[in-house]
């Protein structure tokens, strides 16, 4: 935009009453990242003063350039490819204009009309100054704020907090991250995409030939389970709370207990004999997408797996006795669409589910064919043990990985079957 006026121009601007609106016509509104800056905001500086002054006299007292704009959040500290959420400054007076200096980074953006500042960063940081400015036609007001962005997984190591604890009574989702509010999300840096890309609400890095998972096992939906008994009756006020599924039952008094789970697992898979038992009485033998425990194919005997399943939440998991949340089948949370807030999908797809704990991947009950074209998935013909050796979008050499998959132990699709195909990692709580 072009700033350069006339003194005859610049006369008539500042000696109307409406100021604003006939300099915005006449090209002084300033402009974003001009080189003309310091020439623009010297007449900006001049017709603001001038316009307050001619205002006022004729004007209610209403009519007062904003001030006292401040963010409450800065210094800010935001992750790479994590959403933020929106931050709103506070201000005195009427805003109609904002602007930031230098630009904010890639990723970020101001609302013009609020100075709210939305988005997701994709470049990492240091701490850099942000000076931003709210503007009306009686003048302007700035806020001087800082922003630093970590890349991703920067800082994920053993001594990793996997966030505060979280209790069943007072548990809740945190929009942004799609966690639970206080879990931390960390994916190292190290980490191959496929885990550090899709993995969260846990703590993930590498430790010489592993990959180290560290979960509090919350889950990031509502269920049954976040409640507690008085007299074998369930509270039903808890804020995730939400009834069973029409026709299934609570599973004795279980409920969500967190916990302090950390599996060690192999970052190059190998082959095993293919009869380590997934039965042996492992606390967990997976992790999935969203942090939760994976479990075998059975049920505590006498019961089959298909009789367990109903006392599955809307989410298709439940807590054992020590309240340990788990999956036995599928995880609609992280197969179906993420808009989802209650569902019992099936996995019928090529979705990533989650790890075993031998290191191979557990899909849905599709192939991905190793395309993101979905029209090309197929289901696959598998082993024993629920798994095949094949390209993924994940691994475009062949890879062994196991399918969400009808288990004749359970006599329903389960997750794993009997064995472990690869030899595996430990888990421990
Ligand atoms: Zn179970
Ligand atoms: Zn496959």
């Amino acid at each position: 935009m072009n700033n350069k006026l006339n003194s005859k121009s610049l006369i008539v601007c500042l000696s109307i009453l409406l100021a604003y609106n006939s300099c915005k016509q006449l090209g002084l509104e300033k402009d974003e990242a001009d080189n003309s800056t310091v020439a623009a905001a010297a007449i900006l500086a001049t017709r603001t003063t001038t316009a307050t002054s001619t205002s006022t006299s004729t004007s209610t007292s209403t009519n007062t350039a904003p001030s006292a704009l401040a963010y409450s959040g800065s210094p800010y500290s935001f992750t790479v490819n994590t959403a933020i959420s929106a931050q709103t400054p506070t201000v005195t007076g009427t805003i109609t204009s904002c602007t930031v200096s230098p630009a904010l980074p890639t990723g970020l953006t101001l609302a013009t009309a609020t100075c709210s500042i939305t988005g997701t960063p994709t470049v990492a940081q240091a701490a850099t100054s942000y000076t931003v400015t709210a503007t009306n036609s009686f003048g302007s007001t700035t806020a001087t704020i800082s922003i630093t962005i970590a890349a991703v997984g920067a800082s994920c190591t053993a001594n990793t907090s996997t966030g505060t604890t979280v209790l069943a009574s007072t548990a809740t989702l945190d929009a942004t991250t799609g966690c639970p509010t206080n879990i931390t999300t960390c994916m190292d840096s190290a980490l191959p995409a496929w885990i550090k890309d899709n993995f969260k609400c846990a703590i993930g890095y590498v430790s010489g030939s592993n990959y180290v998972f560290k979960s509090q096992n919350i889950p990031n939906t509502k269920s049954y389970y976040f409640t507690a008994y008085t007299n074998n009756v369930a509270n039903t006020t808890y804020p995730l709370y939400e009834a069973l599924p029409s026709g299934n039952t609570k599973a004795g008094s279980n409920t969500v207990i967190s916990q302090n789970l950390t599996y060690t697992i192999p970052s190059t898979p190998t082959r095993g004999t293919g009869t380590d038992s997934t039965q042996g009485g492992l606390v967990s033998i997976g992790i999935t997408l969203n942090g939760l425990a994976i479990f075998n194919n059975a049920a505590a005997p006498p019961d089959v797996l298909a009789s367990e399943a109903t006392t599955f939440d809307n989410f298709q998991g439940h807590p054992q006795n020590s309240g340990v949340y788990h999956h036995h089948a599928a995880v609609p949370k992280v197969c179906e669409s993420a808009a989802n807030t209650s569902n019992t999908g099936a996995c019928a797809n090529a979705a990533l589910i989650g790890v075993a704990l031998d290191g191979y991947a557990i899909y849905g009950q599709k192939c991905d064919n190793g395309t993101a074209t979905t029209t090309d998935d197929f289901t696959p013909t598998l082993d024993s043990l629920h798994g095949h050796t094949a390209v993924t979008t994940h691994f475009s050499t062949a890879t062994y990985h196991y399918h969400y998959a009808n288990d004749t132990t359970a006599t329903i699709y389960t997750l794993m079957g009997s064995f472990f195909y690869g030899n595996k990692g430990s888990v421990s709580n």
